[in-house]
């Protein structure tokens, strides 16, 4: 990457230089941002709302592979999966920080190409970019993505709120994520061993969007605000739907009934696990990183979203005791287990 291109070495500029070149594109559009990048912090005001605060740490190698993954990807999912945690608590992104640790291999034109994607994230989603830190980093490209946002106290959904005949709902689609990861491993294998051979991909654009540039759902916070829905419970779908229901249910105390011919599965990602020899029902079980929203509500409001393409009813809370179980489309009961996917299994 980036041998046969321009190439400055950020030393030229200075950590102060480096920080106010990746940053003077960037314009405040928030009146909460009082002060952003150039102080020792921030200054935000919220007046009475509740303020929501989320972060996550990206290391290379664990999270992420820069073998497949375009650098402007990978500052436009950092942001993304981020904000994902903002709107599953049903609030309103309105800042990040970004901090990143850079290896020495890095040039200025890599570490602008992330600020690319940084910014059009913020730009689509309406997000200031209010500071960070930078460092240099002697285990590859670290990156920490801090989010703030609000809601108002009445509409902060937790995910302890679950209760017995609520519906269990998911937006979009699931296990596309995991399946493009798949393919983009496979690719990476082949290259590995022939470097002449070029990356077969094609067919497969809206999977492997799903794994390199996933979108947090804050359109599905703005419908169900619309709607006049507060959901009873949510989260957002990083580590995968089976992982997701069991953190609601228990920390709801509740049981669940799933069933699996209502999981919303892609064409695309049902054909490409086929031929991969995965069961697409466990790629949406258990894939991850879709950053959909699940949620449950009051039965009372099915009426609202039922006619909504893009929202699934999944299943329903049960009792604590009644356990968490999905019912297959053969109309076998299977208790619900969650895989995962967990970064200290490595
Ligand atoms: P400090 O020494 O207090 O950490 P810095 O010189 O690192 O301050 O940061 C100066 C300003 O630039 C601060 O507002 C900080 O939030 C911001 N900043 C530093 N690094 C980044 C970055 N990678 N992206 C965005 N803003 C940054
Ligand atoms: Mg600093």
């Amino acid at each position: 990457m980036f041998e046969n291109s321009e190439r400055t070495d950020i030393a030229e500029l200075g950590e102060f230089g480096l920080i106010k070149h990746l940053t003077d594109n960037f314009k405040i559009k928030h009146e909460s941002s009082i002060k952003g990048v150039g102080d020792d912090a921030a200054v935000l005001n919220f007046e009475n709302k509740e303020v929501l605060i989320s972060t996550d740490l990206l290391l290379e190698g664990i999270h992420f592979d820069l073998a497949y993954v375009p650098l402007m990807h990978l500052g436009y999912k950092a942001i993304q999966v981020n904000l994902s945690d903002i709107y599953a608590m049903n609030g309103i992104a309105t800042q990040v920080t970004f901090s990143i640790g850079l290896s020495s291999k890095f040039p200025l034109e890599a570490v602008e190409e992330i600020y690319k994607g940084v910014q059009l994230a913020c730009d689509k989603f309406n997000i200031d970019l209010i500071g960070g830190d930078t460092s240099a980093s002697k285990q590859g490209l670290v990156i920490s993505v801090t989010s703030i946002g609000y809601a108002e106290k009445k509409d902060v959904v937790y995910r302890n709120g679950a209760q017995e005949g609520d519906l269990l709902c998911v937006s979009g689609d699931l296990g596309g994520a995991y399946v493009g990861l798949q393919i983009l491993e496979r690719e990476k294998q082949i290259f590995l061993e022939n470097p002449n051979i070029q990356p077969d991909l094609e067919g497969k654009d809206y999977i492997i969007e799903r794994q390199l540039k996933p979108e947090g759902r804050r359109d599905i916070v703005d419908l169900l605000g619309q709607m006049k829905i507060v959901p009873t419970s949510m989260i957002d779908v990083s580590d995968g739907l089976a992982s997701e229901i069991l953190h609601i249910c228990q920390q709801s105390e509740k049981g669940c009934t799933l069933y699996e011919e209502k999981l919303p599965i892609d064409p695309m990602t049902y054909e490409t696990a086929r031929e991969l020899g995965l069961d697409p029902t466990v790629c949406a079980l258990n894939g991850g990183e879709d950053y959909e929203l699940l949620f449950t509500i009051k039965q009372a409001d099915y009426e609202k979203l039922k006619h909504d393409v893009d929202i699934s009813i999944i299943g329903h809370i049960t009792d604590k005791n009644s356990g968490c179980k999905m019912v297959s489309k053969s109309n076998v009961v299977h208790e619900l287990k969650a895989q995962g996917w967990n970064a200290f299994k490595l």
